[in-house]
């Protein structure tokens, strides 16, 4: 059995010093400003470094969680018993050509969107405002407006357990509402090919425009949150669910239901994993005893917490 600082070193061995930590709060790491510490904290500077590091904690069993920009994350206020390994810095090429565009995972969707603007591509508009890495995008099929990551991917870039790197084409990724094929495998994105439309600038600013007013008017995006909590329930909408089953502004502790848009549970100060969990559990409660209708989370537990439907 490896011992902690021996993982430590082969991971600094592998990683170089400057790219692991030890016990990093998770918190800084995700958009709801909550989660206790990761053991190690892993950012890998390129294909090979992942690679040795997948290989380190795959060949002596040690858990570990592949983190993008942590917008769609509840982590433990226990933190995270092994090693993180975030895919951002390293994994940040962005290159367009024709309609295409090329993107490492690390590579935030809004900057691509800022990107395919500056080529005078249309098509990924709808992503701008999601606060998510290309990767997390694809493994969650990330949507909004009308557009899901599914509509313009051409192909994605993996790594398999392994350490062997693929490239699955759109067919393959079995995208569905919220998922793809990339969390069954356990397989991690490292790029992906995008195919957009040539557009016209003056318009896409405006839809761009357009969407960024409607989240701003209508998401409380003046708290800390991991966005829509919970998936959309087919037939309805799990906001206003929780809002006609009288949760608006529902606390416990410092986590709240948005009074604002009541899909999104927020971080009002100083909330705990615990008690956005306790709330989730509770809106579950009471949507499912008021129409019958139980919510799935959309957000991602990582750590321990107890069974949702225990
Ligand atoms: C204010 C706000 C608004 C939001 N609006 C939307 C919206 O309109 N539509 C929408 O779909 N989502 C929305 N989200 C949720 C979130 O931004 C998306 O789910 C996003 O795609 C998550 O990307 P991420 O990089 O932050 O992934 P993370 O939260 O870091 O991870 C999410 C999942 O993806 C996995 N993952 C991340 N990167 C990789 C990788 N490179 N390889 C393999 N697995 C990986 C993780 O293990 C985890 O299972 C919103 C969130 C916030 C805070």
């Amino acid at each position: 059995m490896i011992d902690r600082e021996e993982i430590k070193q082969e991971l600094i061995r592998i990683a170089g010093a400057e790219r692991v930590t030890a016990d990093e709060m998770m918190s800084g790491h995700t958009t709801f400003r909550i989660g206790g510490p990761a053991d190690f904290f892993v950012t890998p500077r390129d294909v090979d470094s992942l690679r040795g590091v997948l290989q380190f904690v795959r060949g002596h069993e040690i858990p570990h969680f592949i983190l993008g920009n942590g917008s769609n994350l509840l982590v433990s206020d226990e933190g995270y018993r092994g090693v993180v390994i975030r895919i951002g810095n390293g994994f940040d090429e962005l290159a367009a050509e024709g309609t295409g565009i090329r993107a490492g995972a690390g590579v935030l969707l809004s900057q691509i969107a800022a990107a395919a603007r500056g080529a005078e591509l249309t098509g990924m508009e709808f992503a701008s405002g999601i606060p998510g890495s290309l990767g997390g995008a694809v493994v969650m099929n990330a949507g909004a407006y009308g557009g899901e990551l599914k509509d313009i991917v051409r192909s994605v870039t993996v790594m398999t357990e392994e350490g062997e790197v693929l490239v699955i084409g759109r067919p393959d990724m079995d995208f569905g509402y919220r998922t793809s094929i990339v969390k069954k495998k356990h397989w991690t994105v490292l790029a992906a090919d995008l195919l957009l439309q040539e557009g016209d600038p003056a318009a896409i600013d405006a839809r761009m425009n357009e969407l960024r007013e409607a989240r701003t008017s209508k998401q409380p995006l003046n708290y800390p949150s991991a966005g829509s909590t919970f998936k959309r329930p087919e037939g309805y909408f799990a906001g206003k669910l929780i809002m006609d089953s009288g949760l608006a502004g529902c606390r416990v502790g410092g986590a709240a239901v948005s009074a604002k848009h009541c899909g999104f549970v927020v971080n009002e100060g100083g909330a705990t994993a615990s008690d956005v969990y306790r709330l989730i559990r509770k809106v579950r409660r009471v949507v499912y005893e008021k129409y019958g209708v139980m919510l799935e989370p959309e957000v991602k537990f990582v750590g321990n917490f107890p069974d949702l439907n225990a």
